[in-house]
């Protein structure tokens, strides 16, 4: 379905190597995604080169911008279709990776996604909020990811609890985040967090992307994250 030399190009731009096994892997993912997006509302990217851009290169600028050391943990919050971290999973399989959503219908789909491509990934069908509270999650994991979830306040309280001391939390944004930095500022670091980077990125035919890469410094304090009534009622900021 996808260009295989097009994607190995786009990727190799953001100085990812994929081999033969990854880049039919991106296709059968295309593939399956478009399919399953007949039934279940998925994605409203469906053109195979969009897909290529806007889903997979977009997912892969992570590692451009991060070292993310092999074998490190990787929880994805509010994956949807696998994004970013199933396509972090393909470009590089020495991650262990959960994909986080509280849909069920998504993680369905994920399960026989992962399956298709057989890639071992954790599937984990809880809300943010509730698996951070979980001793099985908190702050287990070196790498967070999230994209298209929630404002970075939001995001924080979701992400910062799932990080160990000394780990990462990428936040995945288009362009213009100064406002949101400033909003979620007094949240990061109530949350034992620190902005660390604000990498910017040109991607191929779809503008400026912005990767908020923050730290965290110190363990999350008992309360947080709180219930999910709570953090809509009264966001941190
Ligand atoms: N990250 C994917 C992407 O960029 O294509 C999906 C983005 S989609 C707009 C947001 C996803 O976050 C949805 O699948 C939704 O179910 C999930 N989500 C929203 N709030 C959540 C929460 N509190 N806990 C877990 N998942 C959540």
């Amino acid at each position: 379905m996808i260009d295989h030399s097009y994607l190995k190009d786009l990727a190799a731009l953001l100085g990812v190597f994929l081999d033969d096994r990854a880049l039919e892997r991106f296709d059968l993912y295309a593939q399956k995604m478009c399919d399953w997006n007949e039934k279940i509302n998925l994605t409203a990217i469906t053109d195979p080169r969009e897909i290529c851009v806007k889903h997979f290169a977009d997912s892969l600028s992570v590692l451009a911008k991060v070292e993310i050391p092999q074998g490190a943990k990787l929880i994805d919050v509010g994956t949807g279709a696998g994004f970013p971290g199933l396509a972090l999973k393909i470009a590089r399989p020495d991650l262990r990776v959960t994909l986080l959503d509280s849909t069920k219908k998504k993680l369905t789909v994920l399960e026989d996604i992962s399956q298709t491509l057989e890639l071992e990934v954790e599937l984990l069908h809880k809300r943010a909020e509730e698996a951070g509270q979980s001793g099985d999650y908190r702050e287990k994991f070196d790498i967070a990811t999230a994209r298209a979830v929630a404002n970075l306040a939001v995001l924080s309280e979701y992400c910062l609890p799932f990080v160990r001391v000394g780990g990462r939390f990428l936040a995945m944004k288009s362009a213009k985040t100064q406002e949101e930095l400033t909003g979620a500022k007094k949240a990061i670091g109530l949350l034992g967090g620190s902005v660390e980077t604000v990498h910017t990125l040109q991607l191929e035919t779809a503008g400026e992307r912005t990767i908020i890469e923050l730290k965290k410094t110190s363990p999350t304090p008992a309360p947080y994250p709180r219930p999910s009534a709570k953090i809509a009622r009264f966001p941190l900021g």
